[in-house]
């Protein structure tokens, strides 16, 4: 665990050594051994044969066991292939935030804040709006 810095986005991000991938690796009992993998292993259970770990933050640095899911290779790619939100936006680490196990849009998020605080503000009549959003 010292090579895991808890980032604000929720993400435990690995300081340690990289693979040219981008996923975290170090050596266990002399054995190559992934970040993520171990991490899983470690806290939660042991990866069912023939699954892929699958970042759901789509942060390969992370080894958070909240953020990693075991799923088919064939699904790993189908979600990698997802990298936009419905609205478009990139699923990028530094957009998304995680809420129950679930990827969420930051991009979207500040849209809906937006327009509700419009609305809220027409509610009042009152000529704030324009401030209100350059304050989110
Ligand atoms: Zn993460
Ligand atoms: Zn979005």
């Amino acid at each position: 665990m010292r090579y895991v810095q808890k980032a604000a986005s929720g993400c435990w991000e690995w300081t340690g050594r990289l693979q040219k991938n981008g996923y975290s690796t170090f050596y266990c009992n002399g054995k190559i051994v992934r970040g993520h993998r171990w991490s899983y292993e470690h806290f939660i259970a042991p990866i069912p044969q023939g699954k892929e770990i699958d970042h759901l933050c789509r942060n390969r640095k992370c080894v958070n066991p909240a953020h990693l899911e075991p799923v088919t290779r064939k699904e790993n790619r189908r979600r990698a292939m997802r990298s936009h939100c419905v609205n478009g936006h990139a699923f990028t680490p530094e957009n998304i935030y995680m809420h129950d196990g679930k990827r969420y849009c930051r991009e979207c998020r500040r849209i809906r804040v937006r327009a509700y605080q419009r609305r809220k503000a027409n509610a009042k009549k009152q000529s704030l709006s324009k401030e209100s959003r350059s304050t989110i």
